[in-house]
């Protein structure tokens, strides 16, 4: 067998010098299995790890209290760490270009726990700026965590910053909206404050912030990582002193990551790079149609591509959610399908109206999140509930491609 040259140590096993992302998208996290005799990774439920050596496990445990460093040998207890999330973990820092990544239960429960963080550290006011998730929002504004929250523009985020600043948060392209910003420039206008870059619709595949400068990059893995909508996630890429600090808030708050959702996730990250690129494309598409059709007032697409669209219609949005027929109309994205929802409605509904009209989510906004269909046969569907928003319930049946028998009640 060929060996090529061997440059770094990683994992435990030695491998090759940067390797480009669709490679690491399949091989990251997997770099011991083919000399176990593995191919598939194994999933390991265990919650706790036998010892015979009390001394030895009672020094792990203290250089995990000291640093969150993962404890070297077996992980203790489920909570300290898992070896089928960690290799998910492995994977994840590899694509996003960080030293580690933390995963939870959910986007919000890694969000929590950078608050907890922080909070922790005596600085528990954040500079966010709007439009945020609308649930991510919520927890700031309400300060459910005692987090105080200031919002505002890119361009007066410097202003904005406090002795007691702990994070500065964003989210390029932003949900629901898609607004980007330059996330060089708020890294740079943040000084020495982390700066939290949602990184969720954008993927590592069409961006990398820790690359602009973000300390942290949040993923909800609900979406595109997982990839197939069943599988519910959250993670954290970043340094490793970070890291360390997000693993103790885990072992101590419980936010932790079923192994059979790491191993979800990591099959999910091998094919991420095609599926993000073939939905970019179909999005592509529908973009060109949305804009020049007449039913539709405004269309929102990012400048870096993706496959989630946002539009405004002339006519009633509710029409056109109760008028799909192959997309699903559900809240969520970065499934193999297509959903299509109402933020005002749905997914921004905790957000308080005036907050979230003055962020841009306008009440005809609709958010789709293009999956893998056919764009004719999408756009077919579209089509259809287009028609009914304008032209009113009664009269969509005919130009539709489904059969009567399909519609609603
Ligand atoms: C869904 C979402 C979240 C929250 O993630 P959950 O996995 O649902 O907890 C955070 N940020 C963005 C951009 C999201 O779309």
């Amino acid at each position: 067998m060929d060996t090529p040259l061997d440059t770094q140590a990683y994992d435990g096993v030695r491998h090759t010098a940067p390797r480009a992302l669709a490679t690491e998208a399949v091989h990251a996290g997997r770099d011991d299995l083919a000399r176990q005799g593995l191919h598939a990774p194994p999933i390991d439920l265990s919650t706790t790890y036998p010892s015979y050596d009390s001394r030895g496990e009672a020094a792990r445990i203290d250089a995990f209290a000291t640093t969150g460093a993962e404890p070297d040998g077996p992980p203790v207890y489920g909570r300290l760490g898992n070896p089928t999330v960690a290799r998910f973990e492995t994977a994840l820092a590899r694509l996003e270009g960080t030293e580690a990544s933390v995963a939870f239960a959910s986007g919000m429960a890694a969000l929590s726990a950078v608050l907890l963080v922080r909070a922790s550290m005596g600085l528990r006011h954040v500079v966010a700026v709007r439009p945020l998730y609308g649930c991510s929002d919520h927890l700031l504004t309400a300060g459910l965590l005692g987090s105080e929250v200031t919002w505002t523009d890119p361009a007066g985020i410097a202003e904005a910053l406090r002795p007691d600043t702990g994070l500065v948060m964003v989210e390029s392209p932003a949900n629901p909206t898609l607004a980007e910003l330059d996330l060089r420039a708020v890294a740079h206008a943040c000084g020495s404050v982390p700066l939290l870059a949602d990184n969720t619709f954008a993927t590592p595949v069409l961006q990398r912030p820790a690359e602009h400068g973000a300390r942290l990059v949040l993923h909800s893995a609900t979406k595109y990582l997982g990839g197939h909508g069943d599988v519910m996630a959250g993670v954290v890429a970043c340094d490793e002193e970070f890291a360390g600090r997000l693993r103790q808030v885990r072992f101590a708050t419980g936010g932790v990551l079923h192994p059979l959702a790491g191993y979800l996730l990591l099959r999910g990250l091998s094919t991420l790079p095609v599926r993000v690129r073939a939905a970019s494309a179909n999005a592509a598409e529908l973009v060109r149609r949305l804009a020049a059709d007449p039913r539709v007032a405004r269309v929102h697409y990012p400048r870096i591509g993706g496959a989630m669209i946002a539009f405004e219609v002339h006519g009633d949005p509710h029409e056109v959610i109760a008028g799909v027929r192959l997309i699903t109309p559900a809240v969520s994205l970065g499934s193999v399908d297509t959903l299509i929802q109402h933020p005002a409605s749905i997914s921004h509904r905790i957000v308080d109206a005036d907050d979230r009209r003055g962020a841009g989510v306008s009440d005809r906004l609709l958010r789709m999140s293009v999956g893998l269909e056919d764009v004719e046969d999408l756009w077919s569907d579209l089509d259809g509930a287009l028609q009914r928003s304008v032209s009113g319930a009664g009269n969509c049946a005919t130009s539709h491609n489904q059969p009567a028998a399909a519609a609603r009640p």
